[in-house]
């Protein structure tokens, strides 16, 4: 989902009765247990023009054999295999940066000044560092972002002298083409079969559960949802339904802070990534803000990954500390430029008044439903 609906959706947490341990089964259900570190991928060296390429080689009519084309093929084969490989830009960019230095072996036959220019207007387009290196789905979401052409990148509307001449290709229109595609043209989306048969399997677990496992900072999101009137039969994940489950039946539930986008809630997700129990949401790099907010709410109740709690007690001390959203800049409001890893819908200027008005009504709601008016 989108992290507006998943701030609506998803949360933070607190001290209170401890509950048992997660039975075996659920455990074996999340794809990664809690906790685990996933095997390092090795990065893929790409020049960063060559991020172009492959949405250009999209826009491909008539099958030439372009040498650009052939790496972008590769580049696309490598994405389809596995959508957050770690892809490093590597380039010419003079002394300081020679620690990354691509060499020459990967220039077009157009000059290397154009080579070197081509390079650096990606990387300062998208706000990047030569040799950087983040996952490819958060590459191509940026890029898809912003750069809707290469005109003035990869040729110009006017050839100045002999070493500007550009790539033929820039006079047509396939990186154009490649552009309007999209991401889902080189990475596919979780299908809708795959999320549905998982929000029944996630579901099912989540009924039979005495302790539920959940990513700490999405159980704020989800008095968001409830703010916003979001029950249960929730596509895209299963906040709803926990709620539901703490205000109606079962308000001791054990809650426990889990690491990552844990199966049990997050598991219908179109943003999960099953592979890696992460969150590939927020323009590919949702994980790194999720984790940031998980710890910020851990922080701000005095938790830990694995601590425990009954749902009551949790929301009790989530609304005796976190009374709103707005203006508290170490959970929901960050102020982040775009483009950034760091950046969300949730946390920038533009909606920051929104998150804030769901919370407080949610949380005055759950307050009612959990008894615990008289504290605030
Ligand atoms: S115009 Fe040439 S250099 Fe630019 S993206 Fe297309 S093939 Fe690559
Ligand atoms: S994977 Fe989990 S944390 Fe990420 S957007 Fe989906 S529900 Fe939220």
């Amino acid at each position: 989902m989108k992290r507006r609906n998943f701030l609506q959706c998803a949360g933070l947490c607190g001290t209170g009765g401890l509950v048992g341990m997660v039975p075996a089964a659920l455990a074996q259900a999340s794809a990664a247990p809690d906790g685990a570190v996933p095997k390092k991928s090795t990065p893929l060296t790409i020049r960063p023009y060559q991020l172009l390429c492959t949405v250009c080689s999209l826009g491909e009519e008539g099958h030439e054999p372009v040498r650009q084309y052939e790496r972008a093929r590769q580049i696309r084969d490598a994405l389809r295999r596995n959508p957050d490989v770690p892809v490093t830009l590597a380039c010419h960019a003079g002394a300081l940066y020679s620690f990354q230095d691509s060499g020459t072996g990967e220039d077009t036959p157009e000059s290397d000044e154009f080579n070197r220019k081509r390079d650096l207007d990606v990387l300062q387009i998208l706000g990047l560092a030569p040799g950087c290196t983040l996952p490819a789905r958060a590459l191509f979401e940026l890029l898809l972002k912003g750069l809707p052409t290469v005109s003035g990148i990869c040729g110009y509307d006017t050839v100045t002298g002999e070493a500007w001449k550009g790539c033929p290709k820039a006079a047509g229109d396939n990186y154009e083409k490649g552009f309007e595609k999209g991401v889902r043209a080189l990475i596919s989306p979780r299908t809708e079969e795959e999320m549905a048969r998982e929000k029944a399997k996630s579901l099912q677990a989540l009924y039979a559960a005495s302790v539920v496992p959940v990513r700490p900072h999405i159980l704020v999101c989800a008095v968001c949802q409830y703010g916003e009137g979001l029950r249960p039969g929730y596509k895209e994940d299963n906040l709803p339904e926990l709620l539901d489950l703490i205000l109606n039946r079962k308000p001791d539930i054990g809650i426990k802070m889990a690491k990552g986008a844990d199966w049990m809630i997050c598991a219908p997700c179109p943003g999960r990534n099953p592979e890696l129990n992460c969150c590939t949401h927020v323009m590919g790099s949702g994980d790194l803000d999720s984790q940031k907010r998980d710890l910020d709410l851990l922080q701000k109740v005095g938790l830990k990954f694995g601590s425990t709690m009954k749902a009551r007690d949790l929301y009790r001390l989530i609304f005796e500390r976190i009374t709103t959203t707005h203006g508290i800049p170490d959970i929901c409001i960050k102020y982040n430029t775009m483009p950034s890893v760091w950046w969300d819908e949730c946390c920038g200027h533009l909606f920051q008044g929104n998150p804030r008005a769901k919370y407080e009504k949610g949380r005055r709601g759950m307050m009612k439903k959990l008894n615990l008016a008289r504290n605030k």
